[in-house]
């Protein structure tokens, strides 16, 4: 289905994170993968991942800093010269904040969050415009926290509501060229991110027994959904927020099992 499509992803810290069962979807159905890291760290991770899916093409990427995706333009163009897709599934918050009373927030962590989370959606969407080709797709990942509260999600849910609201901003600006801009909002999976919010397990268990399927949402089917998402099959699909996770955002009250 993606067959001469080329794609950036960010957001892979390991075989868990959700931008690595994204990557092996799109490249099994024969996209070629380019990866954005964050840093060494996450270098010596990310490169076995890499040649699972035949990506070549490693790239430095910190969202603390424009100065990282301004070389991250630079690589690809002189790699590819264009690009299909970006994947941007990247989120921060201090972890001893992803805990107790939203009120807490501090004002760096508030200013750090919305800048990795949020605003490198805008940058990275500003940064690739001018190598984008026509038909292509841009992907982030939310989560329902956004629009409701969920204990001890916090800040986050802060950021997930701006970065939902780009999404809207972004597909309007790029709808023009005929770039489509859209978030799947993801049920809560177990990666490192997710496990950075306190009491995530009881999180898991609940959404698990109170979800129209009676389950979470696996890797690979928010994978399947990014498919979706990057291929031509979505070409008149943007500014949507897209819910993977087994229905549990439509459930009013739990009903009694
Ligand atoms: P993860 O920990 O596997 O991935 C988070 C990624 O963010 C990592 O690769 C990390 O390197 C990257 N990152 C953090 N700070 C960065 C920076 N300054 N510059 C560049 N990269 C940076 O966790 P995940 O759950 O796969 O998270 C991916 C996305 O999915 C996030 O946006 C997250 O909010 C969202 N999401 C997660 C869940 C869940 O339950 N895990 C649910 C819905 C949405």
């Amino acid at each position: 289905m993606l067959r001469n499509k080329k794609g950036l992803v960010f957001g892979i810290a390991n075989n868990h994170s959700i931008a690595w069962g994204i990557a092996k979807q799109l490249a099994e159905n024969g996209a070629e993968i380019a990866i954005g890291y964050q840093n060494e760290i996450l270098f010596k991770r990310v490169k076995p991942l890499s040649k699972e899916i035949n990506s070549n093409i490693l790239v430095e990427c910190d969202f603390n800093n424009d100065d990282s995706i301004n070389k991250s333009v630079e690589i690809i163009k002189k790699e590819w010269g264009t690009l299909d897709f970006i994947i941007h599934a990247v989120a921060f918050a201090e972890k001893s904040e992803l805990n107790g009373r939203y009120i807490d927030t501090t004002k760096g962590n508030f200013i750090n969050c919305l800048e990795i989370s949020c605003f490198s959606l805008t940058s990275l969407a500003r940064s690739f415009e001018p190598i984008m080709n026509d038909g292509g797709s841009i992907l982030t990942l939310t989560f329902y926290g956004s629009n409701k509260v969920i204990p001890n999600y916090n800040l986050m849910g802060i950021a997930k509501a701006a970065l939902e609201t780009s999404v809207k901003y972004l597909s309007v600006d790029l709808g023009t060229k005929n770039i489509r801009v859209n978030a799947i909002s993801a049920g809560p999976m177990r990666t490192i991110a997710g496990a950075a919010i306190n009491n995530a397990r009881e999180m898991f268990k609940f959404t698990e027994q109170h979800s129209a399927l009676k389950r979470n949402a696996q890797l690979d089917e928010i994978g399947k959904s990014a498919l979706y998402f990057v291929s031509d099959l979505s070409s008149a699909v943007t500014g949507e927020v897209h819910y993977v996770d087994c229905g549990y955002n439509i459930i009013g009250m739990p009903s009694k099992l």
